[in-house]
């Protein structure tokens, strides 16, 4: 599976629920930092489910650290940073 069922992110474990439609309000995505999950909906479709899978990280390190960015920014870096490594198939692994 592309979409690990968790995932680290600054000492906490985060994980990773791909959900229905009405779970999220139809919404593409959530991140909730009370419990550490994010949620991503099944409905979407494969390219859009990674793309929200790394917004979502986007949101959840935003939380955490308390930066301070607009959402707008954030959708941008998050889609724009999914193109970069897909298209480029970056993932950094060496001899693989
Ligand atoms: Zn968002």
């Amino acid at each position: 599976m592309i979409i690990p069922e968790k995932i680290k992110i600054g000492g906490h474990w985060i994980t990773v629920e791909i959900v229905g439609d009405k779970e999220l309000s139809d919404d593409l995505g959530s991140y909730t930092n009370w419990c550490k999950a994010i949620r991503i909906n099944k409905t979407a479709t494969t390219t859009t489910q990674i793309e929200t899978f790394l917004h979502e990280i986007l949101e959840a390190i935003v939380i955490i650290y308390e930066v301070k960015i607009k959402h707008q920014d954030l959708t941008i870096i998050s889609s724009t940073f999914f193109q970069i490594l897909r298209e480029n198939n970056l993932d950094f692994k060496e001899g693989v």
